[in-house]
């Protein structure tokens, strides 16, 4: 843990990464150690997500996500056959929306390539981008086009408008999510998707922060698995607001799908499929994550969200 001690951040946050607030307008919401080191988090009043609290610097993600199982050069290729079910899953919504071949899809946060090894034998002409140069290295040498940079707006392999952006689980590191979904909306063709994995476990850290109060150990454990090394963690109703906000029109939003792999636990399938139930009959989001599918709202209309699991 000392090597990621130093990591932790010594700076406060300025605004909620998740919405935009300023941070000076959350409350405390708790104190801990995780992969990232001892951190503060803090609740957004507007948004309700819990944040940690601390400058984003970007060598130290960097640094960090090449510590992490997903960003070093060995076990970050091997993860791309683990997800091959949520790749699967996901190509198949993508593909009844657009159906062409040809069509232009950008990958952020495209790690060791596997979305984009899958989307690119699925028919797509693929690039993507990812903070880690291993990563992008590893995608190059596979004969894809990939680009070492931390945004949307510097992302210069491809000028022209995209077709697909994808978000598969990279939101939850981003310094500030409503100026990356900006970006993604203005290179996107009028009519394109934006299809992302989210995590939301929100509800787990609420229930974590409230034991941690009569049990700190008990309470650090289960802030750990809701929080994982993630910078912050959005409700989803936030989420899809501020999607609408952005000038996206809502398609899906469902915990179905967003099962990682076959080999899932046998314990986080069923808390999927008790949270596709939920999601579906009450509108209660209690599953580990979500696949969400918006269009860029060529209007621009604001109307009113769909429902849950439109
Ligand atoms: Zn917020």
């Amino acid at each position: 843990m000392s090597a990621a001690v130093s990591l932790a951040p010594k700076t406060r946050s300025e605004i909620c990464p998740a919405c935009g607030t300023p941070a000076q307008q959350a409350r405390q919401a708790w104190k801990f150690v995780n992969a990232r080191g001892e951190t503060e988090w803090l609740r957004c009043p507007s948004c309700q997500s819990y944040f940690m609290d601390g400058e984003y610097r970007l060598e130290n993600e960097i640094a960090h996500t090449q510590q992490m199982t997903w960003g070093d050069t060995e076990h970050g290729a091997q993860l791309n056959q683990f997800k091959q079910r949520m790749y699967r899953a996901i190509l198949d919504r993508i593909h009844a929306l657009v159906p062409q071949q040809g069509a232009r899809l950008l990958d952020v946060g495209c790690a060791y390539g596997g979305f984009m090894t899958a989307a690119k034998e699925s028919g797509f002409d693929v690039t993507g981008f990812d903070i880690v140069p291993e990563a992008v290295g590893h995608v190059n040498k596979s004969g894809m086009k990939a680009q070492c940079c931390a945004h949307v707006s510097e992302f210069s392999l491809m000028k022209e408008p995209f077709d697909v952006i994808t978000v598969l689980d990279a939101n939850i590191y981003w310094p500030d999510q409503p100026a990356e979904l900006r970006e993604i909306h203005s290179r996107l063709k009028p009519g394109g998707l934006l299809v992302m994995r989210i995590v939301d476990k929100s509800w787990l850290a609420s229930i974590g922060a409230a034991l941690q109060q009569v049990s700190p150990a008990k309470g650090e454990k289960i802030l750990r698995r809701a929080v994982n090394d993630h910078r912050f963690s959005m409700p989803v109703g936030s989420f899809l607001n501020l999607l609408h906000k952005t000038g996206f029109k809502v398609i899906s939003a469902s915990p179905r799908g967003a099962v990682h792999s076959d080999q899932t636990s046998l314990a986080v399938k069923l808390s999927f499929g008790l949270g596709i139930a939920l999601w579906h009959t009450l509108g209660l989001f209690l599953a580990p994550g979500a696949v969400v599918i918006a269009e860029k709202d060529a209007t621009h209309s604001r109307g009113s969200l769909r429902e849950p699991g439109a």
